[in-house]
């Protein structure tokens, strides 16, 4: 399963083998279980104005930056896109309605699984959509020893976000790698679309409300049902990513 999924990508990218060097680590829904509140907060700061927004919503559409977000809204409930004033007073009330929700908890199985990255030798790069400062401020907190400026790409990054590859091509740069160095660990299908437009095999863990399809057809190499499973397989799936090769 795990080699099959590995030798379709090698074959699809036109590789012998992956030279791996780092895993990028996208951050909500992966290292904290935040889509719960990032979702409430979507859908009533939405709602505040009288614009209908279902929770899977958030889910299906998790990676994209507000702006992209609002202005998707915009245009199924008023064929246009909204006005910088418009994005400002919705992202600053999806903002406020987050911050004044208790912290998101840590994902389990995130902590072990960036140690076990760490004493495999490979480099932790975060690539993160967001912008909220409450959670990148709580990375090093949480999750000492991993991230710096260095190795961290984040909404105030990047012109295009998620699904465009940027995000994850400038996380590729800060591994100081290549695509075939590189893996991802993503739970978004934009995400995915992201991490394999940019070339890099893509482990989704399904950590919301979606279903497994939804990861797969946005081309996840391998889906994990939580963060816990894939920590719980780490040693013997890099086992595999470090062994095989096209002949
Ligand atoms: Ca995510």
């Amino acid at each position: 399963m795990q080699k099959t999924a590995i030798k379709k990508f090698l074959l699809q990218n036109g590789l012998k083998r992956l030279n791996l060097q780092a895993v990028l680590f996208d951050m909500d829904g992966v290292l904290f279980d935040s889509m719960p509140i990032h979702a409430y907060s979507w859908t009533n700061a939405l709602a505040a104005l009288n614009i209908p927004f279902e929770e899977e919503e958030a889910y299906l559409h998790e990676g994209r930056t507000g702006s992209g977000t609002i202005n998707l809204v915009f245009q199924r409930c008023y064929g246009r896109d909204a006005l910088p004033e418009e994005i400002e007073q919705i992202y600053a009330e999806k903002t406020r309605l987050f911050e004044q929700h208790p912290e998101a908890p840590i994902m389990p199985g995130a902590s072990e699984m960036l140690e076990l990255v760490k004493k495999s030798g490979l480099k932790r790069v975060l690539v993160t959509g967001s912008g909220q400062r409450s959670l990148l401020d709580k990375l090093n907190l949480h999750f000492p020893g991993h991230f710096r400026p260095d190795n961290m790409v984040t909404a105030f990054d990047v012109k295009k976000g998620k699904p465009d590859p940027e995000p994850y091509l400038m996380g590729i740069r800060k591994a100081e790698a290549q695509a075939d160095g590189c893996i991802v660990v993503e739970n978004a299908p934009l995400g995915v679309e992201s991490a394999k437009a940019a070339g890099i095999f893509t482990i989704a863990v399904n950590t919301g409300k979606l279903q497994d399809q939804h990861l797969i057809d946005a081309g996840a190499d391998l889906v994990y049902a939580s963060m816990s499973e894939l920590q719980a397989s780490w040693r013997s799936l890099l086992g595999v990513l470090r062994s095989t090769q096209l002949d």
